[in-house]
């Protein structure tokens, strides 16, 4: 029988868990008898200050499909999308937000994307950014347009991390073991034919979301830093530009000291072309340094996640990972 792995990191998810769970169960269930697929539940705990954990530990004895892992601390949901695609052992697999924003009924549209259609993944993308503040929803267009221009991977709006994916695709994304993980553009960056299935935006309904503004911001640089190296060429047109623009006004200097003479005088604006430069010199600084502390954390090669402990079940052989 092949199995699908729902792969599912939970923060601080205690409330969204019991009504998550009866739906995945309904849902396997509508699948199981339509399409003869069975299915793991990998839920990821990701270091949870709440009752999640005990939540998952109870449901794990009464039900042999759920399996876990849970962090040390909270390390981030790239990290735990990382470590339930390493530790699934599904012929499929997908990666679905515990706080019931990925409706679980798309899974068997996606499923027959891939089994009937042909494709090796199926993405959830939100059509409209209905419920979502507009200067949210503004600050995230312009970063897809921005990063689509300048990246050599093609970002879609409104895409989320909501998709199924073949064995072969769940290979492609764990030979990409870096630190620094951007998972949407790891995802488009594997390749593979992926069919895009639009959904209406669902407002959470328990909890809160972890992410606040600035959250973000810190997200979409860790994008464009991953994917995208265009911020230091950037750097380096600002540098010719001003190289420029200094030769004319040197020879614009020279040619007027051997007419006019030498009249001492533009200390303003000799101070404002100082502090032009100046200030150009260190943005561009700041972009190199940018890059050189992702090195730094890359070249460190901590791993991306730490495991507190586990429940797994046997590996099947097949999908066993080779040690390096
Ligand atoms: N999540 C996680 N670790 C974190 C933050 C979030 O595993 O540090 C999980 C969270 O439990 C949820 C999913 O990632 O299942 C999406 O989180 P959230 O709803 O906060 O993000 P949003 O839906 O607003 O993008
Ligand atoms: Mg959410």
């Amino acid at each position: 029988m092949k199995v699908i792995s729902l792969i599912i990191p939970c923060y601080n998810e205690e409330e969204s868990f019991a009504p998550l769970y009866e739906k995945l169960c309904s849902v396997s269930q509508q699948m199981n008898e339509k399409y003869g697929i069975g299915f793991e539940f990998l839920m990821v705990n990701d270091g949870s200050r709440d009752q999640t954990l005990e939540l998952i530990r109870n449901t794990a004895e009464a039900d042999d499909r759920v399996k876990y892992i849970s962090f040390s601390r909270n390390f981030g949901k790239e990290a735990a999308i990382y470590a339930g695609l390493q530790n699934c052992t599904g012929d499929y697999a997908v990666v679905i937000d515990a706080d019931l924003q990925h409706p679980p009924d798309m899974l068997p549209v996606m499923y027959e994307s891939i089994v009937n259609e042909g494709y090796d993944c199926a993405t959830a993308y939100r059509e409209s950014r209905v419920g979502e503040p507009k200067i949210r929803s503004f600050f995230a267009r312009s970063f897809y347009k921005f990063i689509n221009r300048i990246a050599n991977v093609k970002m879609t709006d409104g895409a989320t991390d909501y998709s199924m994916m073949t064995r072969q695709v769940v290979e492609a994304i764990l030979t990409m073991p870096e630190y620094n993980r951007f998972y949407k553009g790891i995802h488009s960056w594997v390749g593979f034919e992926t069919k895009w299935l639009p959904y209406q935006n669902i407002e959470r309904e328990h909890g809160t979301t972890t992410w606040s503004f600035f959250g973000l911001f810190r997200y979409s640089m860790e994008g464009i830093l991953s994917f995208s190296t265009a911020p230091l060429v950037l750097a380096s047109l600002m540098g010719i530009l001003l190289f420029l623009i200094s030769l004319m006004m040197i020879g614009y200097v020279v040619i007027r000291t051997l007419l006019f003479g030498d009249p001492v005088a533009g200390f303003p604006t000799l101070i404002s072309v100082i502090l032009l430069i100046g200030g150009v010199q260190f943005f561009c600084l700041g972009i190199v340094g940018q890059y050189i502390s992702k090195m730094y954390l890359e070249i460190k090669n901590r791993p991306v996640y730490l495991v507190k402990e586990s429940k797994l079940g046997e590996r099947r052989a097949s999908n066993a990972i080779e040690p390096m």
